[in-house]
Order: structure tokens, then C-alpha cells, then sequence
């Protein structure tokens, strides 16, 4: 005969949902063990700092760059000039990881490998790969890429800062570049400006390779930031910033460059997403279990339950969609590939769905969770620049929508 529902025996503690629904169980063992890798040197060397860091508004950047550039963690992916070489999926497992402490640092890391060091894998000429990338997985040099301005976000075609080639062959850059993640700590920046020969065609988009140390470059940092304050954000201006005719990127001539190397970059973000909403979850169910009112505790209320099971649908979700487009991009998959379209779907909705739940478990945390004490909240703010960073969350909405109806929104 079957047991009532009600009388059957209840769990004696808790199941994690990587074990409940066994997504744990569909990592590869070198996935799995760099996730505990990754999360041993969180747990250790970076959450117990997090929340401070955040308040202060002050990340050790240069000094925490040396020490996931030990681990191995910048340019993870890439190939040769001391980079480690893995699979995107193990990337994607150590994006998990830091974003669970905070989005702040895994920017540092995106910022660093997916951005600035893919931009000169994939671009830069071999003397700009000698010079740069081994300093750079080892985290003793900083990179940063500027391609936003005060003016064009959304929509970079309509940048405004120039490159303007002298007849000795030198180049002259003008113009400022804002928003720019790690830029006040960074050794050298990879700036995207309108290139202009002198040889009367129009001007393309190019990448120059800009040690930040060299004459007419000023670098501010924004201040006032309520979002993402254990990142370090900064403006970059150029007034007449003379380079080597060998500055220029040589691979790299118009938008699809930097385009290429943000579709790249939300890969990690797609990662990481599933990092602070499985924090928030973990956060909220411990809470749930201990606080205790009306002579229960408040995991025991229905309320409570429906929001941990619907944000553990979520992560489930977050995490299997990261999933499908790591096993994609490691070419696991014949004859499919991982299409800028699904990266933009898998940026879109795991950037919504950590914001969604990292909300929904600060409720559960009441008014302690309105303190530094507890994560939720610090991933909400931190998420709001998650889901406008790297195109926001409307813009890979007008990707999404062109590639299924054939008609292109963004003119509006
Ligand atoms: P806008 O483009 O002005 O958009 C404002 C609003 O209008 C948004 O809601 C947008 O979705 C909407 N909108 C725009 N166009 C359309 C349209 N066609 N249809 C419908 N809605 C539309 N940039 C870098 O280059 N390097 C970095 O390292 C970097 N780091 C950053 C770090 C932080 C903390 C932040 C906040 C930003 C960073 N950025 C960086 C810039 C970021 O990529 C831009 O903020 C983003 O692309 C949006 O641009 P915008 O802020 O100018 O907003």
C-alpha cells in the first residue's frame, strides 16, 4: 500500500540542487575538479574579504590579479604565451566560481582574458603577443579594453575617438573611452578608435595597442558607484596620444573585432551568472533553515519553499544552458556551433535570471538582508551592471528577435 505523502519519513537535512538534480553529475571530473580548485582559493583567499571590499569600494586588484594569474585563471583558454589552454567548459566552471564571491571579480578576469588578452591572441601581431600576454596570464600586467564612450554604448558604430596616421607612419589618437573595467589599475589598454590613413577612405574601426604610461593618456576613476564596487572602473582620455605605426591590431579591421571578443567575453558572463545565483540559493536556504518565527523556521513556511524551488529551477536552468553552450564551443556537439544568437540568449536570461533570484532570496534574509552581512543583495546591485555590461539585456533581445523573425529592430 502506498504511504500518504504526508507520513512519509522527511528528509534528515537539506540537498544541495547540484546533487538534487544532478548537475554536478554532468561535469566531466577535470570540469569538476577545477570548479573545487577554483572554489577551495575563493573560500580561502577571497570570500572572507568580499563584502568589505564591496563597502570600501576598494578591490586589491593588482595584487589579486598576480594571485588568479598563479592560478591560472587569466587567458585560461588560450592557447600558448603562458596561457593554460583549457576547455571553455573549465573556464566557464572558474567563471562560476568567482562570480559566487562577486561579479566584481570575475570582471577583473573577463576583463582581462576574454576582452583584452582575446583581443591580442586573435589580433595582435606576434611582438604584441611576446610583449603582453605572458606578462599578463601572470597577472604581473593589467590590460583593459575600451571600446564604450560618454556617447556611444549601445551602439559603438558611433564612436567618436579618431587614430590619425602622420607621414612618418605614426599615429595620433584623440577622444575618451568611459566605463572602462580594471582601466586605473591597468598597465596597457587595447582602444578601439576610427582609423584614418590619409589616404582620402573612409575611416574603419581598429584596435591600437595603448601603454597607459605614454604622454596625453589620463585615466579617472568613476566615482560614486552603487553597483559593482569591488571592480575597479575608470574613463580614459586622448588628447593627441602619439603610437608606433606598429600599435595598430593588424587583424582586426572594423566593428566585428571588438564584437568578436564581447561574444567571447559573454561566455564568462553566461558562467558566472550561475555563480551569484547559486550563492543567493545557498544564502537564503541556510537562513531559511535557522531563523525562526511564529515558532517555526521559515523554510517550513509554503512561501518560502515556492521561492527556493522556483530559484532552484532557475539555477538548474542557468547552469544547463551554460552548459550546452560550453559543450557547443568545445566542439562537443558535431555539427552545431555556439552561435552569437545563443550567446546572446544565454547572456540575456542568466543575467535576468541571478538578478530575479538574487532579489527574491534578499526577501527571504528580511532586513538582514539589506546588510553587508549577507550576499543576495550585493549580487543584485552587482547584476544590474551584469545585465547592461556587454550589451544589455534590450540589445541581445533585438539579436534574438532579428535572428528569428528576419527583421532587424535597432533602428528602432
Ligand atoms: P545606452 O546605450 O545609452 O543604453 C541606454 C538604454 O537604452 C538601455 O536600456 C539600452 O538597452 C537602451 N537602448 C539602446 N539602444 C536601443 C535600441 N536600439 N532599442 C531598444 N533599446 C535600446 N565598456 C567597455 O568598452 N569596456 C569595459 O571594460 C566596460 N566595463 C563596464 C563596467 C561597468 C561597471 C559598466 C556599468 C559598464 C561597462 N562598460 C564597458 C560599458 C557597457 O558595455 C555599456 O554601459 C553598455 O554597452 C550600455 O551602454 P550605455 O551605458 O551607453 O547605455
Amino acid at each position: 500500500m502506498l504511504t500518504p505523502m504526508s507520513q512519509q519519513t522527511q528528509p534528515a537535512r537539506p540537498v544541495h540542487p547540484d546533487d538534487l538534480f544532478a548537475l554536478d553529475a554532468v561535469l566531466e571530473q577535470d570540469e569538476r575538479d577545477a570548479a573545487r580548485t577554483v572554489r577551495a582559493f575563493c573560500d580561502d583567499q577571497l570570500r572572507p574579504h568580499a563584502a568589505r571590499w564591496y563597502v570600501e569600494g576598494a578591490l586589491p586588484a593588482r595584487d589579486l590579479a598576480k594571485a588568479l594569474g598563479g592560478l591560472g585563471l587569466l587567458g585560461m583558454h588560450l592557447d600558448g604565451y603562458g596561457c593554460p589552454g583549457t576547455s571553455a567548459a573549465m573556464y566557464g566552471v572558474a567563471c562560476r566560481e568567482l562570480e559566487a564571491v562577486d561579479a566584481g571579480v570575475r570582471s577583473l578576469v573577463s576583463v582581462q582574458g576574454s576582452l583584452t588578452m582575446t583581443a591580442l591572441h586573435r589580433y595582435g601581431s606576434e611582438e604584441h603577443k611576446q610583449e603582453w600576454l605572458p606578462a599578463m596570464a601572470t597577472g604581473e600586467a593589467v590590460g583593459c579594453f575600451g571600446l564604450t564612450e560618454p556617447d556611444a554604448g549601445s551602439d559603438p558604430g558611433s564612436m567618436r575617438s579618431t587614430a590619425r596616421q602622420q607621414p612618418g607612419g605614426d599615429w595620433v589618437l584623440d577622444g575618451t573611452k568611459m566605463w572602462i573595467t580594471n582601466a586605473p589599475v591597468a598597465d596597457v589598454a587595447v582602444v578601439w578608435a576610427r582609423a584614418d590613413t590619409g589616404s582620402g577612405e573612409r575611416p574603419r574601426v581598429h584596435g591600437f595597442v595603448v601603454p597607459l604610461r605614454t604622454g596625453g593618456v589620463g585615466v579617472t576613476e568613476v566615482p560614486r558607484k552603487l553597483s559593482m564596487r569591488a571592480s575597479v572602473t575608470g574613463e580614459i582620455t586622448l588628447d593627441g596620444v602619439r603610437l608606433p605605426a606598429d600599435a595598430v591590431l593588424p587583424g582586426a579591421q572594423g566593428l566585428r573585432g571588438p564584437l568578436a571578443c564581447l561574444t567571447e567575453a559573454r561566455f564568462g558572463i553566461v558562467w558566472g551568472t550561475t555563480g551569484s545565483l547559486r550563492d543567493s540559493l545557498e544564502v537564503a536556504v541556510d537562513y531559511a533553515r535557522e531563523r525562526v518565527q511564529f515558532g517555526k523556521p521559515i523554510g517550513s513556511f509554503q512561501l518560502t519553499q515556492a521561492k527556493l524551488a522556483d530559484a532552484a529551477a532557475r539555477y538548474t536552468t542557468a547552469f544547463l544552458l551554460a552548459l550546452h553552450l560550453a559543450r557547443l564551443k568545445d566542439g562537443r556537439v558535431p555539427g552545431a556551433q555556439a552561435t552569437p544568437e545563443l550567446v546572446s540568449l544565454a547572456k540575456m536570461d542568466n543575467a535576468r535570471a541571478a538578478l530575479d533570484v538574487a532579489r527574491s532570496m534578499r526577501s527571504i534574509l528580511g532586513g538582514s538582508g539589506i546588510t553587508a552581512d549577507y550576499s543576495p543583495m550585493r549580487h543584485a546591485a552587482n547584476l544590474e551592471t551584469v545585465i547592461t555590461y556587454e550589451g544589455t539585456q534590450e540589445v541581445h533581445q533585438l539579436v534574438v528577435g532579428k535572428a528569428l523573425t528576419g527583421l532587424d529592430a535597432f533602428g528602432g
